[in-house]
């Protein structure tokens, strides 16, 4: 089994000399030429098994690293489609041989033999490996030494003709059926809006080293693009991918376009914000053509297979209707059985703290503060390692992921090469960390409201909750976020061991940061090497950065800044486990699932100027290794998912918010119960 760290790796290579590693990597596509499209590069081989194929490439690699005059001389004949525009390969295998040079898209080989292709031996052999190379379809031409190096006109000839040859007789042509040859175009790209791509571009690598032609259109891409694209490339597929919640939206909407203009083509669907509820929910009802959810890239391929191919298609998708009919049944009845109490009965069951009880400690520091270029090392030491095996699809937990049975000596080898790049980008600044965070006094107003005020006590900003509105069991509680700072007509008696009434006050705060400034130069660098490891690797690790950086100010903030728990000590291990007292719950999570709460952060923290991270009109953050919440400090704050809200609480939060009850709909969309 191949893991796919490991394919990505290898597709460096297959990207550079194209078709290397397809047989590796697939089972052997039924035999047959070319495709009809002849300029594509579409080609299926007879596949050496594994370990012959290893020490073929292993063979080629030292060869390659050899060649003889001959080779040279022919070589500089025709690199780089000197040859007439005709494209050759050196040194390709093919089957369980290596051809010295391959026009693949003509099925010609050229073979340049040098004194020990006249051992009998070696003749009989070349008999057999050209008898199985015409079987394939091959025209396979003989040169020797000396014909190369002192009349390239003649061969120059010869080869032009057999080429000529070729053409001549694969024309006319009738376009094959759909599918019919194992590979096909995938559109991919991340709809208007959002910044995902580390999930998408895993799934381009992966697809790639299964012979699809992948057309990446990138992140941001509006709707009109990915079908303007689609239809010029006249691909097979359209894969669509997304991490915030408002891409939801924006795919029900490209898959509604898709259906009033009369698309047929096949929409995949992923990436982390998606399901498969989703998709047969909104996404299905809204387009005829097939949907379907994919959120595993070595999914994809399969899911991809079967939608191309004329024969498999229609029992593929007769099965996936037919699942998600069920899907949508079960979502019906769930949303039926789903009772929520009102708003007034959710207030009155909102988490009690005791703030009579309640010690609020004055913190050390108010106002915001900026952290430039914080240092890389001290951020690294904070990496919840985790979550970067995910990332790359290696299910399980650090450390113990590493000595897996199965997944180990994987695991091992990406770890290391994450070691080794995160050394560079530390030692050679490939990227900066940029932070601001803000304390301020804060009360809750209205049960639901958070203000922050500034010295005077002017209300400089407002944060909204929203509430929890399932019917729940004796004892537990219909919580916001805003129930875990004081009220601002908390009895007096309170906590507030003050002196001024200013002091009264309980505090928020919050931050923004990334990891992630000077990384596009780098991931540049990479892409244009065709060394996606790389570049998905450095986008894996800012992430890992950024929520590292995180967990450590989170710490600053708690211990020294606010200093509302001077005397902690944990272990990373304990920070990752969360066992510290307070919260960083973030917009768009599901504690708080409206974004648009970031436009109060940034607004408060000036986060743009300070840190340099922009909004996009999804209010995804950009750089993407980006990082952003409130802090709560009281010891019983906790996460928890606000679950499904009905219409009372979205007309009412849409008034507080200032908001039409249209937009307060489309920036909750996932969480509403109607
Ligand atoms: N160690 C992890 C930490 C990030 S995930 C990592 O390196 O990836 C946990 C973070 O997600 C929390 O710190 C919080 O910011 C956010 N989060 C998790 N659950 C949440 C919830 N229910 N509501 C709001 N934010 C939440």
């Amino acid at each position: 089994k191949m893991f796919l760290p490991q394919v990505v790796k290898s597709a460096r290579v297959m990207k550079k000399a194209v078709a290397y590693l397809e047989p590796y990597l697939t089972p052997p596509p039924p035999e047959g030429g070319i495709s009809s499209d002849g300029d594509k590069e579409k080609y299926e081989y007879e596949t050496a098994d594994p370990l012959y194929y290893s020490l073929l490439k292993d063979y080629v690699r030292i060869h390659r690293a050899n060649p003889t005059e001959a080779e040279n001389c022919f070589w500089e004949l025709v690199r780089g489609k000197r040859l007439e525009g005709y494209k050759f390969r050196r040194q390709h295998i093919i089957g369980k041989y290596i051809a010295d040079f391959v026009c693949l898209s003509h099925k010609l080989i050229i073979e340049i033999d040098g004194l020990i292709h006249q051992l009998p031996e070696n003749i009989e052999k070349d008999i057999q490996r050209t008898e199985w190379l015409e079987s394939k379809g091959f025209k396979v031409l003989r040169f020797r030494n000396e014909e190369i190096i002192s009349n390239a006109d003649e061969v120059t000839k010869k080869i032009l003709y057999e080429l000529n040859q070729f053409t001549k007789s694969t024309l006319p042509k009738k376009a094959p059926p759909l599918g019919g040859r194992g590979a096909g175009k995938i559109l991919l790209a991340t709809v208007k809006g959002d910044v995902h791509d580390i999930g998408k571009n895993i799934v381009g690598v992966v697809l790639a080293c299964n012979n699809y032609e992948i057309i990446d259109l990138g992140v941001m891409v509006s709707c009109d693009k990915i079908l303007e694209e689609a239809k010029k490339n006249n691909v097979d597929i359209i894969g669509l991918s997304g991490l915030i919640t408002p891409s939801l939206d924006e795919m029900v909407h490209v898959a509604k376009e898709m259906e009033r203009l009369n698309f047929k083509l096949p929409l995949m669907i992923g990436g982390a914000t998606t399901s498969k509820v989703h998709t047969a929910v909104k996404i299905a009802q809204n387009y005829s053509g097939p949907v379907i959810h994919v959120n595993d890239a070595s999914k994809s391929v399969p899911v991809a297979s079967s939608l191309i191919s004329n024969e498999l298609r229609d029992a593929f998708m007769a099965d996936i209707n037919k699942d998600y009919e069920r899907v949508r049944e079960q979502n019906k009845n769930a949303q039926s059985q789903n009772k929520l109490i009102s708003m007034a009965e959710a207030r009155e069951n909102k988490f009690p703290i005791d703030w009579s009880k309640t010690e609020i400690a004055k913190p050390n520091f108010t106002g915001n503060k900026v952290f430039d270029n914080y240092d890389l090392k001290e951020i690294s030491e904070y990496i919840d390692w985790t979550p970067f095996f995910h990332s790359w699809e290696l299910k399980g937990s650090y450390p113990k992921i590493l000595s897996d049975a199965t997944r180990g000596a994987e695991a091992t080898k990406l770890f290391n090469d994450a070691q080794t790049m995160l050394n560079k980008i530390i030692s050679e600044k490939w990227l900066q960390a940029k932070a601001v965070i803000g304390i301020y006094p804060a009360n809750t107003v209205n049960h639901d409201d958070t203000e922050v005020y500034d010295e005077q006590g002017n209300v400089m900003a407002t944060f909204y909750s929203l509430r929890q509105q399932s019917k729940k069991p004796a004892g537990q509680y219909n919580v916001a976020l805003a129930d875990f700072i004081a009220p601002k007509d908390a009895p007096s008696s309170v906590s507030l061991r003050a002196e001024s009434r200013s002091e009264k006050k309980d505090y928020i705060g919050s931050f923004a940061l990334t990891t992630g400034i000077g990384i596009d130069e780098h991931v540049t660098r990479f892409e244009n090497d065709h060394d996606d490891y790389s570049a998905i690797m450095l986008k894996a690790l800012a992430d890992r950065l950024a929520e590292a950086f995180a967990e450590l100010l989170h710490k600053k903030v708690r211990t020294e800044i606010w200093g509302y728990a001077k005397d902690e000590n944990f272990r990373n291990e304990d920070l990752i486990k969360e066992e510290y007292a307070g919260i960083r719950p973030a917009p768009g999570y599901p504690a708080q699932p409206d974004h648009t709460e970031k436009n109060t952060i940034w607004k408060l923290l000036d986060v743009e100027k300070n840190t340099g991270i922009i909004l996009t009109e999804s209010l995804a953050m950009v750089p993407t290794a980006a990082v952003s919440g409130l802090y709560l400090s009281h010891p019983q704050s906790h996460y928890f998912g606000i679950g499904k809200i009905n219409k009372e609480q979205v007309e009412d939060y849409a008034k507080r918010k200032g908001m039409t009850l249209e937009e307060a709909e489309k920036w909750l969309g996932p969480v509403l119960s109607y």
